[in-house]
């Protein structure tokens, strides 16, 4: 009786003690990118996306074996010029597993830059939880010199194990900063300083493995979504139109001939349109068609009834969206309605 009540005791002993010290349980789930990129020479900057796997990744960082219980898994692989719906339906499905099924503690993800933003945007708008999600990327390749992408993951990781994360919608990591999915832009096409949350500036910052947050996201997000993607295999077509001097009509038209659901519109200023691309527009949208107006001014928001009356031709104001991002959340409205006030209304809060 004895040994049986100490044996019990030490159990106890060690499962309480292994609870103690158990790291959180995270999952890095790799697309490719510049941080999977390799280049010819590690000097030149030339080089491919994309290239090495999740296994290789997470042993070029041993530290964040120190922050988390980590696994990973390869989505993809490929350059984030090359991202489209069907991967982002696969992500978030998953995303949504491991977090809501699965028990893991967060989730990070590799990802090319340049499509990183929308992303992180469509993320924010269908993954169902609070915990943290964080993408990551570089934009130096792995073998080049001074590479940004093992520090960039390892921040990534420690942001992905911070309860100070949680609750902060999906965020990127890069630079030692951590950026909001709706806010964030990618700015310069080559320097690693080349995120920024535009005039609302930073959520937070990394600093020696913890994550700083100076301000939580404005937006609904996530687990306040009232997007599902759980059923979709496939989401409405949605195109963008550039504006520009003497714009021509014809990739509007293209879009309206191939049977889009929805167009954006990257306005010149505050959304305007070439005369030739307006009238194209109001057809389009009489035919059902839903044109978004948005900006191709890289900061301020494109404003309802200013210069176009949007009441008038029912057209929906993509108020803070950048066209790439107004895209996605007009394919997500699109799946749940064709009233364009109801869409204006998700563009007011999301
Ligand atoms: N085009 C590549 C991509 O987006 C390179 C940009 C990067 O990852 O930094 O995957």
């Amino acid at each position: 009786m004895r040994h049986i009540k100490l044996i019990t005791a030490l159990a106890l002993t060690l499962c309480l003690s292994f609870t103690l010290v158990a790291k959180p349980k995270i999952r890095i789930i790799a697309t490719g990118g510049t941080i999977a990129g390799v280049s010819a020479t590690s000097a030149s900057s030339a080089y491919t996306a994309g290239q090495v796997g999740i296994q290789t990744l997470i042993d070029a960082v041993p530290q964040i074996l120190q922050l988390a219980d980590i696994s990973g898994e390869q989505l993809v692989n490929i350059g984030s010029q090359d991202m489209n719906d069907e991967v982002w339906l696969k992500l978030a499905k998953r995303i949504n597993v491991l977090l809501n099924e699965e028990g893991y503690d967060g989730i990070v993800i590799t990802h090319g830059t340049d499509t990183m933003e929308e992303t992180a945007y469509f993320l924010n708008l269908t993954v169902k939880s609070d915990k943290p999600v964080i993408l990551a990327g570089s934009m130096r390749p792995s073998n080049a010199i001074s590479a940004d992408g093992p520090a960039n993951l390892y921040n990534a990781v420690a942001a992905a194990v911070s309860p100070a994360c949680k609750g902060m919608g999906v965020l990127c990591c890069m630079n030692n900063q951590l950026l909001d999915a709706k806010t964030v832009i990618k700015t310069h096409t080559i320097d690693c300083d080349t995120f920024e949350g535009g005039p609302s500036g930073i959520i937070g910052y990394i600093y020696n493995g913890e994550a700083h947050i100076l301000q939580a996201p404005m937006n609904k997000h996530t687990k306040e979504s009232e997007f599902d993607v759980t059923k979709l295999d496939k989401l409405p077509k949605v195109g963008i139109v550039y504006g520009y001097a003497n714009a021509s009509p014809l990739p509007m038209q293209a879009f309206v001939d191939a049977k889009f659901d929805g167009i954006v519109l990257a306005g010149v200023g505050d959304g305007n349109f070439y005369k030739d691309v307006f009238e194209v527009a109001v057809k389009a949208q009489n035919q059902g068609i839903q044109i978004v107006r948005s900006s191709r001014c890289p900061t301020g928001p494109t404003c309802l009834n200013s210069e176009v009356d949007d009441a008038k031709y029912h057209f929906v104001a993509a108020l803070d969206l950048n066209p790439q991002k107004a895209r996605v959340l007009l394919m997500l409205a699109l799946t749940k309605t064709h009233n364009w006030q109801e869409i204006q209304e998700f563009f007011m809060k999301y």
